[in-house]
């Protein structure tokens, strides 16, 4: 189920253009529009999740799809390693309510968080 008031809805529906990197029944992927590294790629569910926290039983296949996805785009993109973030709530910096998962890499990452 998508919402017609999100902006990641909207790039899933092809309403807001985005650069698509990958894409299957449960998710889709496209570059970011302010990359933070060579590649920097974000993987969203086809439906809309507002956050981390709303990932329950009934969600949750999208979430993993989502993870098999990243797989595929290290692979096609020939990532010898990468990170995966994923900021939730606005204490945790998340700008687009809609879950999303980017994957930074392209280069060798120095700065680590955790
Ligand atoms: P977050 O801060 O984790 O919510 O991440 C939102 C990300 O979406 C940011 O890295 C933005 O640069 C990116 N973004 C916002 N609008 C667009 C857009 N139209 N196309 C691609 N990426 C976008
Ligand atoms: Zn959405």
């Amino acid at each position: 189920m998508l919402d017609d008031n999100c902006l990641f809805c909207k790039i899933i529906e092809g309403v807001i253009p985005s650069t698509k990197v990958y894409e299957d029944e449960y998710c889709y992927a496209f570059n970011d529009i302010n990359p933070q590294a060579p590649v920097h790629v974000i993987v969203v569910p086809k439906t809309h999740i507002a956050s981390a926290l709303e990932i329950n039983d009934s969600n949750s296949l999208y979430v993993a799809k989502c993870f098999e996805a990243v797989k595929k785009i290290a692979d096609s993109l020939g990532l010898e390693g990468f990170r995966v973030i994923n900021n939730c709530g606005e204490d945790g910096g998340q700008t687009v309510m809609h879950l999303h998962f980017h994957i930074l890499g392209g280069k060798k990452l120095s700065e680590k968080i955790v």
